[in-house]
């Protein structure tokens, strides 16, 4: 590059990298600071010079950010300015022979990594001593260029990062506008689609409302079918707890169709002997969902009538599948009841007119016996004996007889005191074990365990598990039984290896008169009132009686009561 100084090469090595350092500065031809001024008038001011200038080396120019004295002057030519040969040393220029003037010093504004981008300099018209502390001066002054340089640089760069981030979050808003008008479409549409949602339920509601119409007309006819047949319905409401009756309900009750009758209007008409049994069962079905089927008998509010009820319901769901009310139908089986009194009352009268008999019967036979013994007579003997035993069969099973009418009439006294079931136990298979040959009875070692139970009923339960073994099992099989406790209850058992019970006949085993039909028991005698006794007694002491058993291989029966505290 030409020049009008005597050094030959004004251009550093490292121009590329300085231009480029300048660059970051961002300053280069930029219009006149407040801040740069100052400074310049500060240093003309301090050293009496006229002209003051902050000098920035370009390329090809040097620029002028602040001008003291030369204001018309933006910029001269890099080879003409003496600025161009100052920043090629840290040190401050000075020179009595500048263009057109007598005086020059210049000190380099350099940065903070070493790049001298351009200078601090005074210019004098007239020649002008210049001593080392005002070098010193002037190079202080140059730092404070600098660093307003570098401040200003902080400065753009934070109003650079604020724009950027102006940017960002107008693009974010520009986004969401976006997504927002996306979302109105969608609304807009999904309007739509309800409009038509609601068109299409209208057509269903009007469909429905037809659907109800036949509904209440069907109902009514029900309802109609169900008091003409002298039927009563009841509704219970489980959240409401409101009981509705039916008009044939209030009927069967002894009350007036117009009147109002409540749950509790209903349970002191039942017998009091029923009372427990039916509260009972309702708690069970309401609170345990268990089927509800109770028979009682209620006497009529107005019309003091005795009838006899059957009462059938269950827990039902509603429509979302809750449970909501407790619901059934109730009949009057007075007829069959007393068809049933009648019969029982007839069983229990021939069984008690046979008892007399029979008893003379027996002493007779006693009474032969014992003459037949002393003339030794063999053939009359054993012929006696089992007479005797036929007898003693045949009341047993009258005893039975009169024990279930005595059970359906209520008339079972129940004679609870504590008492050591094992003796009672061994008692009854020390006598079984006496009058039956070849099985062999078995009493497993048990705790000393106590009941408060009635003494006699329960010895004629397990009586009969014993003796229902004994006929139900083969000849020199074995029978167990044991007694343990389980969670606060006794439980009794008796286990025999015989013929064994079909699950279809174990539900009913325990009903009245039930008996198994099949080719072995029909050679074994019986009436099917065993079982049925001992579920009631066992019943009667709030206790459980249940069989194990598999068709052929061989059965246990249990019951269980609660434990003497
Ligand atoms: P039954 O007088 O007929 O023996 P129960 O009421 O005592 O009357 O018994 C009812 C029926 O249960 C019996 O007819 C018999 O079929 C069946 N059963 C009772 N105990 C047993 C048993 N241990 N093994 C097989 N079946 C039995």
């Amino acid at each position: 590059m030409d020049n009008s100084f005597e050094i030959n090469n004004i251009i550093p090595e490292n121009d590329q990298e300085r231009i480029a350092v300048l660059k970051r500065y961002k300053i280069a031809n930029t219009p006149a600071e407040q801040a740069f001024d100052n400074v310049a008038k500060l240093t003309a001011q301090i050293f009496s010079v006229p002209i003051a200038l902050i000098s920035l080396v370009d390329t090809d120019s040097v620029f002028y950010k602040a001008n003291i004295g030369m204001e018309k002057i933006k910029s001269v030519a890099r080879a003409q300015s003496l600025c161009s040969v100052a920043i090629l040393d840290d040190k401050v220029l000075v020179s009595d022979q500048p263009t057109g003037y007598k005086f020059y010093a210049g000190a380099p504004l350099i940065t903070n990594d070493g790049f001298r981008i351009g200078t601090l300099c005074i210019v004098d018209t007239k020649s002008k001593s210049f001593f080392p502390q005002d070098e010193e001066i002037l190079k202080g002054m140059a730092r404070i260029v600098m660093d307003e340089i570098e401040l200003r640089l902080t400065g753009i760069t934070e109003i650079v990062s604020t724009r950027q981030l102006l940017t960002a979050s107008q693009e974010e808003q520009q986004t969401l506008n976006e997504e927002l008008i996306t979302t109105v479409e969608e609304l807009a549409a999904s309007n739509e689609e309800m409009l038509i949602t609601n068109e299409a339920l209208a057509a269903t509601h009007k469909a429905l409302n037809t659907k109800v119409k036949e509904l209440q007309k069907s109902e009514e006819m029900l309802r109609f079918s169900i008091e003409s047949a002298n039927v009563g319905t009841w509704y219970f409401d489980l959240e409401t707890e409101t009981f509705t009756p039916s008009l044939s309900l209030k009927k069967l009750f002894g009350y007036r169709t117009d009147e109002e009758m409540t749950y509790q209007d209903i349970l002191v008409q039942i017998s009091e002997n029923y009372r427990n049994k039916v509260i009972a069962a309702a708690s069970g079905t309401i609170y345990k969902g268990a089927n509800y089927n109770v028979e009682f008998s209620a006497t009529g509010f107005h019309d003091q009538k005795l009838r006899w009820l059957k009462a059938i319901g269950k827990l039902d769901h509603d429509t979302n599948g809750k449970l909501s009310h407790f619901s059934g139908v109730v009949i009057e089986i007075t007829e069959q009841k007393q068809d049933e009194i009648r019969k029982n009352d007839f069983i229990a009268m021939v069984s008690h007119e046979l008892k007399t008999p029979l008893t003379s019967l027996k002493g007779y036979i006693q009474l032969l016996t014992s003459k037949a013994k002393k003339t030794e007579d063999p053939f009359t003997i054993s012929a006696l004996e089992r007479g005797n035993t036929q007898i003693t069969k045949m009341t047993a099973m009258i005893n039975g007889f009169l024990n279930v009418s005595r059970l359906e009439a209520g008339k079972i006294h129940l004679d609870k005191q504590p008492f050591a079931l094992n003796q009672l136990m061994h008692d009854i298979v020390d006598e079984i074990i006496m009058t039956t040959q070849g099985h062999e009875i078995i009493m497993l070692p048990a705790a000393p365990l106590t009941i408060n139970a009635d003494a006699d009923k329960i010895g004629q339960v397990l009586n009969n598990f014993l003796s229902n073994a004994v006929k139900y099992s083969p000849l020199t099989s074995r029978i167990e039984v044991a007694a343990i406790e389980i969670d606060g209850m006794i439980q009794v058992s008796v286990k025999d290896e015989g013929m064994g019970i079909n699950p279809e006949d174990i539900e009913r085993l325990f009903d009245r008169f039930y008996r198994v039909e099949n080719q072995h028991a029909q050679n074994i005698s019986g009436f099917g009132i065993g079982l049925y006794l001992c579920a009631e007694i066992v019943n009667r002491h709030d206790g459980k009686i249940w069989v194990n058993s598999e068709n052929g291989n061989g059965s246990t029966f249990y019951f269980s009561i609660p434990k003497y505290k």
